[in-house]
């Protein structure tokens, strides 16, 4: 089909930048196959980084079966104008750019078979700026649950919105449709010990997948390569916790990976980072330059290891990070960047709550 095509043309000079270790996603457990050429890909003379190889393995179990979606939710990533106090304004994430065809800011839109970037509303009508546990519960739940509370509601769902997430959660929805989702983030053991301590609450996502009644990953699945911590790299569970934990760090374009492999297993994975927001709040130079690269690695190495069936939806709860003259979030929209082969199924969602909706119609049997 012509997006598959298109996202094989887009994603040809990926390789050049990250080498050619990911031909690794293409291995998957069961019967021996070729690797796949890109999608629509004579053309254009097939993915580089595979030409060549040895035969991998295919799972014959996915036969029939070709579609999926891994969910990257970035916690405090608006579209703002450009400008001195705008990261992503000057270079901060070269890769994306490239992508995109300039940098990820207002006024930036795509639409091409197997790419799309719209901005989304995330103020939902509502005054005031908006927060996060009322954006996460619209965005995993397609409910307007600012409007429904009649304000936004900063951190964690308080119990209408909990009861909003256990009734139609997007990874509970995705159950019920026999489809098999998965919430690619690990938990570190004392996590669980707090919130049994009542020092933290669960989140958003937290809430989504008690919902769903799937298993949490832990730092042993971290350890394996079949979770990705909410840092990326493990730099703040490294350093962040008040607990010694020893993970070894990772590159970005390896957790960029790892995301990737659980897409090829999965029919939804979802993923949350939180980093855009933790320096979106606290505006030092180093880091945020940091959290850009980070992401830009992230992405890019994720958008080029996945396989062809497999479509990348990255968005956001808020605004925040583009806007480094406040520490505040903001009213700016957020981006919804939809790179695969079901990208056109995005190409009408207008806010934050057309995102669950959409993610579930496409995977529809
Ligand atoms: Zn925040």
């Amino acid at each position: 089909m012509a997006g598959r095509s298109q996202k094989g043309l887009n994603m040809a000079w990926l390789s050049e930048s990250i080498g050619h270790d990911s031909r690794a996603v293409n291995s998957r457990n069961g019967v021996i196959c070729w690797p796949a050429l890109p999608p629509g890909g004579h053309g254009n003379g097939g993915w580089p980084w595979v030409q060549g190889l040895p035969p991998v393995l295919y799972n014959s179990s996915r036969e029939g079966e070709v579609l999926s979606i891994i969910f990257v939710f970035l916690d405090g990533v608006g579209l703002g104008p450009p400008g001195e106090g705008n990261p992503f304004s000057d270079g901060g994430m070269p890769a994306l750019s490239r992508l995109l065809g300039g940098p990820l800011v207002s006024g930036r839109e795509v639409d091409e078979p197997g790419l799309l970037l719209r901005p989304l509303d995330a103020c939902l009508g509502v005054p005031g700026l908006p927060q996060s546990a009322s954006g996460q519960v619209a965005l995993f739940t397609g409910v307007n649950a600012a409007g429904l509370l009649g304000r936004h509601l900063p951190a964690y769902p308080n119990r209408p919105l909990i009861e909003l997430i256990e009734e139609r959660c997007i990874l509970k929805s995705a159950g019920e449709m026999q489809l098999r989702a998965t919430f690619a983030n690990a938990y570190t053991p004392f996590y669980f010990e707090w919130v049994a301590k009542g020092l933290i609450r669960h989140s958003a996502t937290t809430l989504c997948v008690l919902a769903a009644g799937l298993p949490f990953r832990s730092l042993d699945d971290l350890e394996r390569g079949e979770a990705v911590f909410w840092d990326i790299t493990h730099q703040q569970l490294a350093t962040r916790y008040r607990r010694p934990v020893n993970v070894p760090l990772i590159e970005p374009e390896v957790a960029g990976k790892r995301l990737a492999r659980l897409g090829g297993i999965h029919d939804l994975v979802l993923f949350e980072s939180f980093l855009p927001d933790l320096f979106g709040h606290r505006p030092d130079p180093s880091g945020v330059g940091r959290t850009l690269e980070i992401l830009d690695r992230f992405l890019i190495s994720l958008l080029a290891a996945v396989e062809d069936e497999t479509t990348v939806l990255v968005t956001s709860d808020h605004g925040n990070l583009e806007d480094l003259t406040v520490r505040t979030h903001t009213r700016n929209p957020v981006p919804l960047l939809v790179v695969g082969p079901e990208a056109e199924a995005f190409r009408h969602v207008d806010a934050i709550t057309g995102v669950t909706p959409a993610i579930l119609s496409a995977l529809e049997p």
